[in-house]
Formats: C-alpha cells, sequence, structure tokens
C-alpha cells in the first residue's frame, strides 16, 4: 500500500506551510477519501482554526497541546505547528494507515519532529489514552466526514479543563431538518427546516455537546460559530461550572402561518401572534453561540482582514436574540419587491429596535422587533415606495 504513496504525493502549500498531499486529492472533486483524504476547499476553515487557536492559547500562561484527531494529511495539525507560537506538542491521528507514511515526510520536511506525534488509531481509542488528568489535551479538534458525535464524550474526557473543543459536523440535512427523526436519533433533538436552519442545525449540535459534558457535571461555554454550505462548526470551552449550561437548554416554535418564532424552556405550541400551531424543534441550546470578550480578543490578534471582518459581525450580533430573519422571505411573504438587508437595519434602529446583521446568512439579520413588528415598518417603507 505504501509503496503505491511514493510516486503519487506533491508538495502542496497552503499558508506559510508546505506538506505532502496525494495528486489524486487535488484533481478529483470531491477528493477522494484513499489513500489519504485532504480538501483543498477547506483553507478558509483552517485559517480560522489558527487564528481562534492562537487567540486562545494567548490568554495562557503556558504553550498548548492539540490533538488533530481525525487529521487526513495532517493539514490543520502541521500548519498549526508550523505558524502558531503557542504549540507544545500537536498529536496526530488517523484510523488511514497510509497516513503515517505521508505525514511522517511532511514532518520531516519541516522539521517538526520533536514538536509532533503520529498515531494510527480509532478515534475514540486514541483519544481515551489521554484521559489522564496529567495527559489531556488544551484543544481538540473534531473534523470528521459526516456527524462528530460518537466521539464527543471520549473528546470530552480527554480535554483539561476550560480547554476547547472545535466541533464540525457536516450532516447538514439531518440538523438542518431534513431528517428530523434522524436528528432525534442521533442528536436527541427534532430539527426543523425554517430560514434559520443553521442557526437551529448550531443550536442543536451546541445542545449535543452540552448534554454530554454535564454527564461529568461540566458546562459548556461557545466561543464562537460558523456555517458554510459544506459544515457547521463550533468552537466550544469545557468548564467545570454547570451553571454555564444550566438554564440554557430550551425548544423553538416557529409558525408557518405568520413566521413568528420564540425560544422557551418548554415548548409552547401554537404561536401568540395569530393563535396557529407552532412547529417545535429542539431542545436545542439557547444561551450565547458568540463570546463578547473572546470575540475581543480573536479582533485584537488577527491581521486577516477577512476574519476580522467576521469576528468584528460577530460581535455586533452577539448581544441580539437567537434566531434570525430574512430578508428576501419577508418581501416574499409581504409581496414586495426585495431590499437590502440595510433599509430595515436602518427601519429598525429609527423605531428604536435594536439590530444587526448575522454572520450565519447573507441577507439575514437579528432584532428585538418580532415579526409582526417588522412587517409593519416594512409595509410603511413599500408605500412610500422607496
Ligand atoms: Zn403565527
Amino acid at each position: 500500500m505504501s509503496t503505491k504513496l511514493t510516486d503519487s504525493n506533491t508538495l502542496f502549500l497552503e499558508g506559510n506551510t508546505k506538506f505532502y498531499v496525494p495528486k489524486n486529492s487535488l484533481i478529483q472533486t470531491p477528493p477522494p477519501r484513499t489513500p489519504v483524504f485532504f480538501n483543498t476547499m477547506a483553507k478558509f476553515k483552517r485559517n480560522l482554526l489558527i487564528s481562534i487557536f492562537n487567540s486562545y492559547a494567548s490568554q495562557s500562561s503556558h504553550k498548548l497541546t492539540f490533538s488533530d484527531t481525525l487529521s487526513g494529511v495532517g493539514a490543520t495539525g502541521l500548519r498549526l505547528a508550523n505558524e502558531s507560537n503557542y504549540v507544545q506538542k500537536i498529536y496526530f491521528n488517523d484510523a488511514n494507515v497510509n497516513v503515517s507514511e505521508l505525514l511522517q515526510k511532511s514532518i520531516n520536511y519541516n522539521n517538526l519532529d520533536s514538536s509532533t506525534e503520529v498515531s494510527i488509531n480509532e478515534a475514540n481509542k486514541f483519544l481515551s489514552n489521554f484521559t489522564n488528568r496529567d495527559t489531556r489535551f488544551d484543544f481538540i479538534d473534531l473534523d470528521p466526514f459526516g456527524s462528530p458525535i460518537q466521539y464527543i464524550d471520549s473528546a470530552v474526557r480527554s480535554l483539561k479543563i476550560n480547554g476547547v473543543i472545535s466541533l464540525t459536523a457536516t450532516d447538514g440535512a439531518v440538523l438542518c431538518g431534513v431528517y428530523p427523526k434522524v436528528c432525534l436519533r442521533k442528536y436527541g433533538s427534532i430539527s426543523l427546516n425554517t430560514e434559520y436552519f443553521n442557526e437551529t442545525a448550531l443550536r442543536i449540535l451546541l445542545f449535543s455537546l452540552a448534554s454530554i459534558s454535564s454527564h461529568y457535571e461540566l458546562g459548556i461555554k461557545p466561543l464562537f460559530c460558523h456555517t458554510d454550505k459544506h459544515y457547521i462548526q463550533a468552537y466550544v470551552q469545557i468548564t467545570d461550572s454547570i451553571s454555564d449550561t444550566e438554564g440554557k437548554i430550551g425548544f423553538l416554535g416557529h409558525c408557518s402561518t405568520c413566521q413568528n418564532r420564540v425560544i422557551s424552556e418548554l415548548p409552547i405550541l401554537s404561536c401568540n401572534l395569530c393563535s396557529s400551531d407552532n412547529k417545535i424543534a429542539g431542545p436545542i441550546w439557547t444561551g450565547n453561540i458568540f463570546d463578547k470578550s473572546f470575540l475581543n480578543i480573536a479582533i485584537n490578534n488577527t491581521d486577516d482582514s477577512n476574519l476580522l471582518k467576521l469576528y468584528e459581525n460577530a460581535l455586533f450580533e452577539s448581544s441580539l436574540p437567537p434566531l434570525y430573519y430574512v430578508t428576501d422571505n419577508i418581501s416574499k411573504n409581504l409581496k414586495i419587491s426585495s431590499f437590502p438587508v440595510e433599509t430595515i437595519l436602518l427601519k429598525l434602529k429609527e423605531n428604536n429596535f435594536l439590530s444587526s446583521k448575522t454572520i450565519l446568512h447573507s441577507t439575514g439579520f437579528r432584532t428585538n422587533a418580532n415579526i409582526e413588528e417588522i412587517n409593519s415598518l416594512l409595509s410603511k417603507i413599500s408605500t412610500s415606495n422607496i
């Protein structure tokens, strides 16, 4: 198997790091899982992880250990080892035996032997080797194909108190409400397909993490969340305070007649605006999905203009209510022509409502106004023919 690898690899540059990848992974779409998986499209995601790692590590008194739990070619861990000043040691792991030789070549090329370790193991078995108090990780990346749910328990047990888990799910159809019964079976929560589908998905993922962490009386504190069309991702600190989770698990009710939405501790079965039946999703995480003080640290620690914009926008929306609105859907429902999101933000502010764009949707916004109030403001705009 390993002889096949020798002629089929190429040196690839991403960020400031060169590493070996199978040529097949660069020419086939989507990249094949064999001989070793590598996704060139995930560059932004890796840039983000490095930035979050550096921001988190900048607040620590020591250098950090990092688990590249399902490493593939090791792009994330190699880049961290090479580009971050805060790395104590990177632990690579993959179940694919082909990874070992390829990764060792990249480690040798970058002279990273003393700050890295490679193992070939099933991810849960690998993580279980690090559950002793003195061997736990500072930062764990869980980025599998599909759902990360089967690895969360092992990750929580092998993470230091106040350490960070980067959790990625690519089973969007399950979490976003296309398969609510599968979601209930896997994540213990019913999903719902709405205009804010990715926020519900994030909140279900966070609920699952909070639920598993609470088995050990541990709390969760989401630092930053992000989605794109291929994945849902949450960076979450695991704390020793269960009170960080208490009162932050609940349900959402969505009225498909008037588009009203509500979050509550127990399900609310009918719409408080039009009395139609609500569709119910949950349990979900109802607490914050962005941490203000962490975002300020991240803003001060990055010079990447794309990431800076992302953090700054997240900071604006971090204190606004859950479940964003989408301008295109509102204009469609009101049968008025579409309008830029800035128009409604301005109108809401003029009428003393809080409002902000959201990083979760390009034409989405958050506000403390309800749908009746939003519609009323927009009808006035529409009749004044802006
Ligand atoms: Zn309603």
